[in-house]
């Protein structure tokens, strides 16, 4: 029986260390640091999510604004708003909650928003420092998996890792940390043959494609790490689960996380820590 990793036990130790933290830069610099999201329309998801930052920047002492707009305001109008933020010295991270509507093209919204500021890591600059190694902002969900698998002492080293999905905000940036931890990544995806062969093979097995109860007991070695990144639905229950079957799974894996309460709180978690690093660039600039 696999012990369970609490993302969210993480990061509430987390919050509460930058909360400390944080509670000096007053003092320190003169002011706190400060978040800007923009949430276009009223996506449900979107909606709690936003409430989430809105909490845990409370929680720590980040100054939050929230702008919102609704869905029928032009992409034009949105960039005048990132322009904005990017002008604005006192704002030292901006993010656009995703999806956006369909009238708008995301990713010309967030090559909008100026590197330093992009708490996401979703800006092209910010993923080529990853994979070239060089300072950037790690995108949340790799970030806080990476924290997951330090939290619980696992050693990456030498280590057969698989990554399934290759998305660009979860697959692709975790697989890259993982490599560059020294493990040796397999990445999976809908045209993988033979799928659970590979998985099989994983000793740290990192799921990510969106797909319900997905990663069966079959499919995993005995003695695996398994972190489950999926936030779905069951279709059954109803009630939220992650793309591995957890009851099933956790008799063979060594360590396992739980959806909810594991990587969910740790991706919230990263955006804190990123804002806070994009803050204390910002106030080294000066
Ligand atoms: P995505 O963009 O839809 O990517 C899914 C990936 O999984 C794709 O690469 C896809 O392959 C692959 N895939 C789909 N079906 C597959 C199958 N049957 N076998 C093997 N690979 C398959 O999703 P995402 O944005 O990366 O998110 C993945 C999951 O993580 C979702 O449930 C999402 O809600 C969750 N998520 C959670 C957090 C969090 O904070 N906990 C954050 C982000 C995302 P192709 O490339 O071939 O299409």
């Amino acid at each position: 029986m696999a012990i369970i990793i609490s993302g969210k036990e993480l990061a509430e130790k987390r919050r509460a260390q930058m909360k400390e933290e944080v509670s000096h830069f007053e003092e320190k610099y003169g002011r706190v640091p400060h978040l800007a999201v923009v949430l276009v329309g009223l996506d449900p998801g979107s909606v709690s999510y936003v409430k989430g930052k809105e909490k845990a920047c409370v929680e720590i002492g980040i100054k939050n604004t929230t702008i919102r707009k609704p869905d029928t305001i032009s992409q034009e109008e949105l960039l005048n708003i990132v322009n904005e933020l990017n002008e604005d010295d006192s704002v030292d991270g901006i993010l656009v909650q995703l999806p956006l509507p369909k009238h708008m093209d995301s990713d010309f919204i967030i090559n909008a928003i100026i590197p330093q500021k992009d708490v996401d890591g979703f800006h092209p600059v910010n993923v080529a420092s990853l994979y070239l190694k060089q300072k950037g902002i790690i995108s949340c969900t790799p970030k806080g998996i990476m924290e997951i698998l330090d939290y619980a002492h696992i050693e990456i080293e030498g280590k057969r890792a698989v990554v399934i999905g290759r998305s660009n905000i979860v697959g692709m940036p975790v697989s890259k940390l993982l490599l560059d931890r020294n493990a040796t990544v397999t990445i999976c995806h809908s045209r993988t043959k033979n799928l659970s062969e590979v998985t099989k093979e994983a000793d740290i097995l990192i799921a990510a494609l969106g797909k319900p109860l997905f990663v069966q007991e079959d499919m995993v070695k005995e003695g695996a790490v398994v972190i489950d990144v999926g936030v779905n639905r069951n279709l059954e229950t109803g009630k939220l689960c992650g793309d591995v079957d957890f009851e099933h799974v956790k008799e063979k894996a060594s360590y396992i996380t739980k959806v909810p309460g594991g990587v969910g709180p740790m991706t919230i978690t990263c955006l804190m820590e990123n804002t806070i690093e994009c803050f204390l660039r910002h106030m080294e600039e000066k």
